[in-house]
């Protein structure tokens, strides 16, 4: 079956919500998602979003905190304009329902959390990404011209290669006429075609065996523009949240958010030391690589598989008014966070490389756009700060729509773009090999290209998955498509992008730490 739509976006996290209801202005919409709607890394964002919106805060400063966490490999162009046009973006979301937290006083609530100079975090309780994909979703699903189809997977980006044309010449000759997407329900693979494409499909978390993120970020976004042959860069800089809950076999692993350091939490090793004095003398509070390394090494010097962040110091009612979802998560475990230690470990939290976009969104493929976490600005450089990844999808999403309405007008849609091709294969006989590929996919990435590598640790990860890349690749010639096999692929590519691209990179900087590399600040 073939679809047509002025506009298809792939993804209902905040970036795709947002793109969708203004592209609505200008066309008609089909808006993807590969799981229900409302299943994205966005519903689990704790924090909040930051936006300068009171004095002493000032534009100057936050993009100075953002570009000391990023290391100063930040594009200061876009740092400038993110921060200058996120207060208006944060009144659209308020406009579309989202309710944020304010004090007695009428004045919005504003938490600070590391890495940030003032109190500049926009919130809702602790279940900020809760309340804007629920505000959002409601304007989506009532909206006329947005056409909602969940449960429908993208397989891939349909390019010239699927017309049988020849390209490559130059990169820019590449063009994006929609994509393939497998109806989960019927497992049917339909052509959706459109004028333009926008990628919003979120991160990668799932390629580490601990991670904070929901099952539906395994990189296909970055995967299929890199099968396409678009532009990826920053891979090697994967976000490891410090603070996840200990408590192995949950996943996605649940996320102590770090405004609990920022309200005073302190971290201890399990001998009860205050242990980040010793790594930086911002102590709990430094930027969340700084935190993750420190707790690593802790966790490697003792060999214990966890650390406790202390919050029995506090006021205990005010601070279960605050942290209400954490405190009833814990409880849920027997740990009543005004009087136990909470054990914590670091766990995938954030891709701040992806696919390559310049100022208004668009990628190095023609007519395909990207925005939110699947996307690489020069917003984040070598390390995110805390609480600027919603306020970057959105204002990427405000300009990537203006640009496309106003190049999209004279587009034709393509003719004969081909049916998906899946004849020769069957329904996987080997649905273990699967499984078993997918596991320890994520525990090369988790114990050679985790939070500390080495040359000779990211040279093990490349043998090893070639072995897995190599069988999964005849597997997925011989099988129906399905959604897992895809996502493993999807997976073994971002993966190598990741190894790739770390070892290019002969220095440690922000989140990317080798050992063989290490900071000037470390050698004595
Ligand atoms: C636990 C947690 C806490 C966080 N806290 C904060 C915070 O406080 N502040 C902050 O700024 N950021 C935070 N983040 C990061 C932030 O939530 C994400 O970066 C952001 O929400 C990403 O939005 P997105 O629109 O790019 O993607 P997502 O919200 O992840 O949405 C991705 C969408 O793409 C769809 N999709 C993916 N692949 C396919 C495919 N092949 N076919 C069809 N659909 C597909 C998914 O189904 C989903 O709908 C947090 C993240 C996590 C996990």
């Amino acid at each position: 079956m073939e679809k047509k739509y002025d506009f298809l976006v792939i993804g209902s996290g905040v970036g795709g919500m947002s793109f969708a209801l203004k592209a609505a202005e200008h066309g008609t919409v089909c808006m993807i998602s590969k799981a229900e709607m409302d299943e994205t890394n966005t519903r689990y964002a704790q924090g909040g979003i930051a936006a300068v919106t009171y004095e002493p805060d000032s534009y100057e400063k936050h993009v100075e905190d953002t570009l000391v966490a990023g290391d100063h490999l930040c594009n200061e162009e876009v740092v400038k304009m993110v921060v200058r046009e996120a207060p208006e973006q944060i009144s659209e979301l308020i406009q579309w329902g989202t309710k944020f937290d304010k004090q007695s006083s009428g004045k919005y609530d504003l938490a600070r959390e590391g890495g940030h100079s003032e109190h500049r975090i926009l919130h809702h309780k602790d279940n900020t990404g809760q309340e804007i994909q629920r505000a959002l979703s409601v304007q989506v699903r009532q909206h006329p011209k947005i056409e909602l189809l969940e449960n429908h997977f993208a397989v891939d980006l349909i390019t010239q290669h699927h017309l049988g044309k020849l390209v490559k010449r130059h990169l820019t000759d590449i063009e994006c006429y929609g994509a393939y997407v497998l109806d989960l329900e019927t497992e049917q693979v339909h052509r959706i075609l459109s004028k333009t494409t926008l990628l919003a499909s979120g991160g990668a978390g799932n390629l580490y065996s601990t991670t904070t993120n929901p099952t539906i970020a395994t990189g296909d976004g970055v995967a299929m523009v890199y099968r396409a042959k678009g532009i990826i860069e920053n891979m090697e800089f994967v976000q490891f949240h410090p603070t996840s809950l200990y408590n192995p076999g949950e996943s996605p692993s649940y996320l102590i958010t770090e405004a609990m350091r920022g309200y005073g939490g302190i971290l201890r090793n399990q001998l009860g030391e205050k242990f980040m004095n010793k790594y930086d003398k911002r102590g709990s509070l430094a930027p969340r690589d700084v935190v993750a390394r420190a707790i690593d090494n802790e966790m490697k010097v003792h060999g214990h598989e966890f650390v406790y962040l202390d919050t029995t110091h506090l006021s205990g009612k005010e601070l279960k008014e605050h942290f209400p979802n954490i405190s009833e998560k814990c409880k849920s475990r027997g740990i009543d966070i005004t009087k136990d230690l909470i054990p914590v470990v670091p766990a995938a939290h954030y891709m701040c490389g992806g696919v390559k976009v310049d100022m208004d969104g668009q990628t190095w493929i023609k007519r395909l756009y990207a925005v939110g976490e699947v996307s690489s600005t020069g917003l984040h450089g070598a390390n995110r700060l805390a609480s600027n990844s919603l306020i970057e999808a959105i204002v990427y999403a405000d300009r990537a729509v203006k640009h496309a309405a106003l190049y999209a007008k004279d587009y034709e849609f393509a003719d004969h773009i081909p049916d998906w091709d899946d004849s020769g294969t069957t329904h996987p006989e080997e649905m273990v090999l699967i499984t078993q590929n997918l596991k320890e996919v994520k525990q090369i990435m988790s114990n050679y290209v985790g939070i500390v590598r080495s040359d000779l640790r990211l040279e093990r990860a490349t043998a090893r998955l070639e072995i897995i890349y190599r069988e999964t690749e005849e597997l997925y010639k011989k099988s129906n498509v399905s959604q897992r096999i895809c996502e493993l692929r999807n997976l073994l590519n971002v993966g190598y992008l990741v190894i790739k691209m770390a070892h290019a990179r002969k220095e440690s900087l922000g989140l990317h730490y080798n050992l063989d590399y290490p900071r000037r600040s470390d050698q004595v």
